[in-house]
């Protein structure tokens, strides 16, 4: 009985921590400093590779419950975390190198945990008694990508983020922009989206990251939006027709001129190692497409062809179209605008486009590697490899996104690979917790469209009136049901922690039944 795992990041560390606490031993592999990564500047275990911020850390925001439930489960992550913690008002911020030696010192003087500096090129082989965890990161080494390929299938492998700003829907100047489906062809065949907070029937979100821009960290940060379910609404958002399926900004031929001076004197984000390297022609960024020439983007994402701007009764000279990017309707990106332009430019150049001159941004473009797997075709909600159970994928690569959702995934998979190892029943706890509802996304997301998801309250299960206490109703208010929510997700996770731990389900289940 073992279990072997590959990356020695915040997943990794995590999960060795969480099956040697269960009494399995542990070999945890980490390359660095063998071989370094892009990013990463010491040889470190769980080294913060940006912000030392882990986000909020109160009950009505959704990374705080999860912090609160992953404490709940002796997270040494959070430990390690609330050691090192730094004045941040709200939200738990650390100083990084304390951090980082709290863990490292506490796995490498852990009787049940070996540490092996060595790359593994090529996952190792996986037994029920003795279970593999991988969780090697974004920067996953090309060797063990390409082996990754392999076993997962090079479709379901993505090596890049190309991400498109997100703007609020409540900071777009609607005077200026009109809502119509390029050549009036609807994606939805009339079905609009529209928040509805009585019940949890969705099992698919379009949107990655629900987050404004967070001047500490200096990333996106959370901004929870309510659980919704689609339904028919002819008014979905603020003074929309319900119309088309996206808002245009026309541009006439000045204020296009003028945005693409903008956007191709503008100073593009510190490059990477990574970042040399050649971008996909499909998720070119808008400024590497405007240099090669100053028509390109009005025959790529901003041409104006099959819009009709009803103010003049003709096409506009160029636009831009911005899509809705949450159920909740409160949140549209800029279809195909993924830049490395510099977030602080990013906002002057873009707000030159006519509508979006006070867009506030929930999330600004981005182009950077990260290594990671299509969740909803490759895992199971225990984060077990469907098609290989003795196998686990946890951390970034798994498909979450952010430090505290890469612990919490290495989390449960440490306990589900001690389960394994041990004889007993892996599982994982109810969609009405942060971590539950984190593993499911992950698993039963729409695989069409799937990206790594910050946890937010979008993706726990919505508040069931009927089971409030007392009775109901949901509380009204978002500030009040978030708490509602937290309260019910400590409560059922205590229930999962007090399950009996039975003998393990036989591992086809797992590989059949999701
Ligand atoms: C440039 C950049 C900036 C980011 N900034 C933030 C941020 O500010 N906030 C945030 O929440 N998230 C940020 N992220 C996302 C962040 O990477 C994750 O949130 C988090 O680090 C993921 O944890 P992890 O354990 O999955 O991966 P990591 O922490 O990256 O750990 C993976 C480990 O695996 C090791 N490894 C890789 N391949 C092999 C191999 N073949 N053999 C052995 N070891 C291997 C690596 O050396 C690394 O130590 C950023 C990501 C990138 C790329």
């Amino acid at each position: 009985m073992a279990i072997r795992i590959v990356g020695g990041g915040l997943a990794g560390c995590e999960a060795a921590w969480q099956a040697a606490s269960r009494g399995v031993p542990v070999t945890l592999y980490e390359m660095r400093p063998v071989r370094p990564t892009a990013v990463h500047k010491t040889d470190r275990l769980a080294e913060l590779v940006c912000s030392n911020s882990f986000r909020g850390d109160k009950l009505d925001n959704a990374v705080g419950l999860l912090k609160e439930e992953m404490r709940r489960l002796d997270s040494l992550v959070m430990r390690a975390a609330e050691a090192s913690r730094v004045p941040a008002g709200a939200a738990l911020a650390v100083d990084r190198e304390r951090f980082a030696d709290i863990i490292t010192q506490t796995l490498s003087s852990h009787p049940l945990v070996t540490i092996v500096r060595q790359e593994i090129a090529s996952i190792p082989a996986s037994s029920e008694r003795e279970p593999v965890i991988v969780a090697t990161g974004p920067l996953t080494s090309e060797a063990l990508s390409a082996d990754l390929a392999r076993i997962v299938g090079a479709e379901h492998l993505y090596f890049y983020d190309a991400i498109s700003p997100i703007v609020l829907a409540e900071s777009i100047d609607r005077s200026k922009v009109f809502r119509q489906s390029r050549w009036d062809r609807s994606l939805r065949a009339g079905v609009r989206l529209k928040p509805d907070t009585t019940e949890d029937t969705t099992t698919e979100r379009s949107d990655g990251m629900r987050r404004p821009a967070d001047a500490d960290s200096g990333r996106p940060a959370e901004a929870d939006s309510g659980s919704v379910r689609l339904q028919p609404d002819p008014l979905s958002c603020g003074i929309d027709d319900g119309e088309g399926d996206y808002l245009n900004c026309p541009l006439t031929r000045d204020e296009y001129e003028a945005f693409y001076k903008a956007l191709t004197s503008a100073e593009s984000a510190t490059v990477h190692d990574f970042d040399k390297e050649r971008f996909f022609e499909g998720c070119l960024p808008i400024e590497v497409m405007a240099h090669r020439g100053a028509d390109t983007l009005r025959f790529g994402p901003m041409k104006p062809v099959g819009l009709t701007d009803p103010r003049t009764g003709r096409e506009p000279y160029a636009a831009v179209q911005l899509r809705q990017d949450n159920l909740a309707g409160d949140h549209f990106s800029l279809v195909g605008f993924q830049t490395q332009i510099k977030w602080g430019e990013q906002a002057r150049v873009l707000r030159l486009i006519p509508g979006l001159e006070s867009a506030e941004f929930v999330r600004f473009g981005m182009v950077h590697r990260n290594t990671y797997v299509n969740g909803p075709t490759v895992l199971a909600e225990t984060w077990q490899v469907r098609a290989r159970p003795t196998l686990f994928f946890a951390g970034q690569m798994s498909g979450v996104e952010g430090y505290v959702e890469s612990a919490a995934s290495g989390l449960l998979a440490g306990i589900n690979a001690a389960a394994l190892a041990q004889g007993r029943a892996v599982s994982a706890p109810p969609r009405t917790t942060a971590i539950g509802a984190l593993a499911y996304y992950a698993s039963h997301a729409n695989p069409a469209h799937y990206e790594p998801s910050n946890i937010t309250f979008g993706i726990i299960q919505a508040l069931d009136p009927s089971t409030m206490p007392g009775g109901g109703p949901a509380p009204r208010g978002k500030k009040l049901r978030n708490i509602a929510l937290s309260e019910r997700a400590l409560r059922d996770l205590a229930v999962w922690q007090a399950r009996p731990e039975g003998r393990a389900l036989h591992l086809s289940a797992v590989g059949d039944g999701l």
